[in-house]
């Protein structure tokens, strides 16, 4: 099978979703091939902008993005750098795209939210969905929550001991909790999820709670409330009930990161994005720097794929973009020399403060997202990397990964897009 197209990107993540929203609104014809899904649906489903103070990492930062500019001050090998223009665009441009498909992503006005994790500790995010975004707890007065039987991975006593102690609730907040049933044996939470979409079993989820309810509550639940983006299980619940119900972030795999996943695919799929997943891409033939056709096999079929301009959003070790193996550290289509940073990949703590080095490991690139030597020059010239693929952050400690997904693939999206205009 042999296609043609503008831009190709490779990759479904949230790097890559979203240069292909962008490159499809300057209307190109846009081709995505992904073999796997990445992490989004792995992640809580919020966009991490910053999460600590670059000067305290124990401290929340009240504002991500002064953050990030005193971060850079310091560090401009992070791929923040690169970005830092269309942080704010790139945004707004997620926030409208969520919007115009019914799932709206909230910010906290400039600051992070600091929203309740399934363990009853708080994280900073800069974006929940509306299901996730739960604001001040100072001023809650009793909070709910509420597990289920089938549901390994929840404990609703563990939330409540834990959420007790982090000093942000107010002193006469009452927390309880309850163990409902959604019908079934034991369940996964994407199974879970499926049947909650189901009216009569969130009647059923009604009709369990009501007696719980008071007129000051506020319920907090795993987040399995649908499996679909545009679901309606929270709405339905939330009105049965009387009361507002948010979930809260868990252990992967998370509904709210596979429902942005799949809200993001529906987008560009409308916007006539050519999208074929389980497809691999194996190999890319390059001369005199230019990328003249990727090889991708799909379904046991073989794909030739000329583009104009490729987007390269594979992801770091997790999504496939990096491979290794001890010693060794490679790009997996491209060849590209991936930058090891100080050449460290790990710590003997697990947990170190300042994170695993190898999580910085990425692709080094210029201003335009192109993948350039040790000695800054552009080695292949129509190509474009973005997302986990960069190097310099180290998403896990600075809580910045889809951040950085997300103003990359925006970026990449809007060069490829102006191309020609
Ligand atoms: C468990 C976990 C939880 C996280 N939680 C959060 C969170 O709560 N908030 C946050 O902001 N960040 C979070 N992150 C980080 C964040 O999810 C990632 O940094 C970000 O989503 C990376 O996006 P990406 O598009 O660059 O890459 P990925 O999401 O990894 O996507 C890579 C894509 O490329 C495809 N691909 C790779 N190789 C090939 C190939 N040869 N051919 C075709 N396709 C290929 C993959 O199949 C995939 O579709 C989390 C990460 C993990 C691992």
């Amino acid at each position: 099978m042999k296609k043609n197209t503008d831009v190709l990107i490779i990759g479904a993540g949230l790097s890559g979703l979203i240069a292909a929203a962008k490159a499809a609104a300057y209307n190109k014809k846009v081709l995505l091939v992904a073999k796997g899904m990445g992490a989004i649906g792995l992640s809580s489903g919020c966009i991490d902008l910053w999460g600590y103070r670059t000067d305290n990492p124990e401290q929340v930062c009240p504002n991500p993005i002064e953050e990030i500019d005193t971060m850079l001050e310091v560090n401009q090998a992070h791929p923040y750098s690169l970005v830092i223009d269309e942080l704010g665009e790139s945004v707004s441009f997620f926030q409208k795209i969520c919007a115009e498909n019914n799932n709206p992503y909230f910010d906290n006005q400039g600051g992070n939210w600091l929203l309740p994790t399934a363990l009853g500790t708080l994280r900073p995010t800069y974006l929940a969905p509306a299901s996730m975004a739960l604001g001040n707890l100072h001023n809650v007065k009793r909070i709910l929550v509420v597990g289920f039987e089938e549901l390994k991975d929840f404990y609703p006593d563990v939330l409540v001991d834990n959420l007790k102690n982090t000093g942000e609730l107010s002193s006469d907040c009452r927390l309880d909790t309850a163990l409902i049933k959604a019908g079934g044996g034991e369940l996964s939470s994407n199974n879970l999820a499926h049947l909650l979409e189901k009216t009569e079993i969130q009647s059923s989820i009604i009709n369990q709670l009501i007696s719980h309810i008071t007129a000051d509550t506020i319920i907090l639940f795993p987040p399995v409330l649908g499996e679909r983006w545009d679901s309606k299980a929270v709405d339905n619940i939330s009105n049965g009930l009387g009361c507002p119900i948010y979930e809260v972030a868990n252990i992967p795999p998370a509904l709210p990161g596979q429902r942005l996943q799949q809200m993001l695919l529906h987008h560009i799929k409308r916007q006539g994005v050519e999208v074929i997943l389980g497809c691999t891409v194996t190999d890319a033939y390059i001369k005199d720097k230019k990328c003249l056709e990727i090889l991708a096999i799909g379904s046991g079929k073989q794909i030739n794929i000329k583009a104009k301009n490729i987007v390269l959003a594979t992801g770091s070790f997790l999504g496939g973009g990096l491979a290794s193996k001890l010693g060794e550290v490679w790009e997996s289509i491209f060849k590209l020399p991936v930058d090891t940073c100080e050449g460290k990949w790990s710590t003997q703590e697990f947990l170190a403060m300042e994170g695993q080095p190898f999580n910085k490991f990425g692709i080094r690139v210029n201003d335009s997202l192109h993948p350039i030597d040790n000695q800054g020059q552009v080695l292949v010239e129509n190509l474009l990397v973005t997302g986990a693929n960069l190097s310099g952050s180290n998403f896990a400690i600075e809580k910045c990964g889809n951040g950085v997904a997300l103003a990359t693939g925006y970026k990449a999206g809007k060069l490829v897009g102006e191309v020609g205009q």
